[in-house]
């Protein structure tokens, strides 16, 4: 056996097998777009370790400042003291928050523990307890946000009971909803289950406002499709909220940080929320996390009751301040425009070419967080009899085979791209070069 093989074997032997994984390659290091496996293998890496290393591969200027400061202090616990890398943290991240109100902050390390602390705030702060999710949602893995998460059911089955007072309400998945309905234009307005109305009918028969302390809502839904919400939909949540009292969370843990084109999302609604949710990219690979929230709400909260050994290392500040400083210096969301369009343009050829237009269902998204729907036999309606099953996964299969990682999502057969936000002209046309065969061998 090689060495890299037998590597191979070890890990999985002894990684635990519910963490599941797409393919059993060793990772040893990483540039900008590509990864090396431990064969000297180089991948075009469009998964960013799920949206993380938004500015590449140990980008050289986070990687100095977190090499500078873990010479200087590594671990500076915030409930015994501040540091400074916190402080420089929240001065860059103060300016890019989606309104100025968002001005005080708290760190975690993981997204879901960003969003634990969002219904925490929001429960204490409206002393009610019940909080409405998406359909479709991905929140988390931990106890708190298995409840929460509602896009697949491998994430809670086999682990209740999950914590109470969580209520689902639909997200408005319009393509889903046209196929349900045989109708390929619906849209958000006479959608068959118009997701507004659906969220006014819980809050009457489910939930009232006044035990509803929170709505929580990824503004493009993640793993739950990459679905971007129609223009009215995140306005009319906000007005809602405002007319009942109840905190808006927009969890950006994977829609943050450029990865759709804006700073943060809610940007392209120009919607508010009480409760600002961030995580991945927001120190490109380093364990970061952190909700942002006005003064006068965060401090609701007791002194002490939030809080925890590593959260808002200083190491993963210093890095998420260099983040900030680079999105500036090389003007990254003129990138991400820019590439977004290149990517666009290939998947709409793909869906409208006689070759491989009868697989596609829907191609959307937002900057660099784009997903590609192919007609799926697994929900058959409008579904063509040419598809074969699996076939996102199958498409996946041969974009690795020559050399690029991809992303599947949702229970629909969905591919997601998340390349890095910095890719250059060039790496994107390889990796659309890639795709485009890869669905193209699956057609034929
Ligand atoms: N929220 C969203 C929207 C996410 O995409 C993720 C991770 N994919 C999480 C929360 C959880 O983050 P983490 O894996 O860091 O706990």
């Amino acid at each position: 056996m090689a060495a890299a093989t037998a590597r191979a074997a070890f890990g999985v032997q002894h990684i635990a097998k519910g963490i599941g994984r797409l393919s059993n390659i060793v990772l040893k290091r990483g540039a900008g777009s590509f990864v090396w496996t431990d064969e000297g293998r180089k991948l075009l890496d469009f998964t960013a370790g799920i949206g993380v290393t938004n500015l590449g591969h140990c980008h050289p200027k986070v990687t100095a400042a977190a090499q500078s400061q873990i010479a200087t202090l590594v671990h500076g616990q915030v409930n015994i003291a501040m540091h400074e890398p916190m402080l420089s943290l929240i001065e860059k991240l103060k300016p890019v928050m989606p309104d100025p109100s968002l001005d005080t902050f708290f760190f975690w390390n993981s997204g879901a523990e960003a969003v634990e602390a969002a219904i925490k705030l929001a429960r204490m702060a409206t002393k009610k307890q019940n909080v409405i999710v998406m359909q479709g949602s991905y929140h988390g893995r931990t106890f708190g946000t298995m409840g929460l998460t509602k896009s697949k059911t491998v994430y809670s089955s086999g682990f209740a009971p999950f914590m109470p007072g969580v209520l689902t309400s639909p997200f408005p998945y319009c393509t889903q909803c046209a196929v349900a309905s045989g109708s390929d234009t619906l849209g958000f307005e006479n959608c068959c289950n118009n997701p507004l109305h659906e969220l006014k009918v819980l809050l009457k028969q489910q939930s009232a406002a006044s035990d509803t302390a929170a709505i929580l809502i990824e503004p493009v839904l993640g793993e739950g499709g990459y679905v971007v919400p129609p223009p009215g939909f995140l306005p009319a949540v906000r007005k809602l909220c405002d007319e009942h009292g109840i905190l808006l969370i927009l969890d950006e843990v994977q829609s943050g940080f450029g990865r759709t084109g804006k700073y943060f999302a809610a940007e392209h609604w120009g919607v508010r929320p009480d409760i600002l949710v961030m995580a991945k990219g927001i120190a490109n690979g380093m364990p970061l996390s952190g909700i942002a929230a006005a003064k006068e709400l965060m401090d609701k909260q007791n002194p002490g009751s939030m809080g925890g050994t590593y959260g808002g290392n200083a190491v993963a500040c210093a890095a998420g301040v260099a983040c900030a400083e680079v999105m500036q210096e090389e003007k990254v969301l003129d990138n991400v425009a820019a590439r977004s369009k290149q990517l666009f343009d290939t998947l709409n050829a793909l869906k409208t070419s006689p070759k491989t237009g009868h697989l596609i269902k829907d191609v959307r998204g937002l900057g660099l967080m784009v997903g590609l729907e192919f007609n799926s036999p697994t929900f058959p309606t409008l579904t063509p009899k040419d598809v074969p099953a699996g076939i996102s996964s199958k498409v996946q299969a041969k974009c690795l085979q020559n050399d690029m990682l991809t992303l599947t999502t949702s229970i629909y057969e969905t591919i997601r791209f998340i390349p890095p936000l910095t890719i250059s002209e060039e790496e994107m046309r390889q990796g659309c070069e890639i795709f485009t065969k890869a669905v193209e061998d699956v057609a034929n």
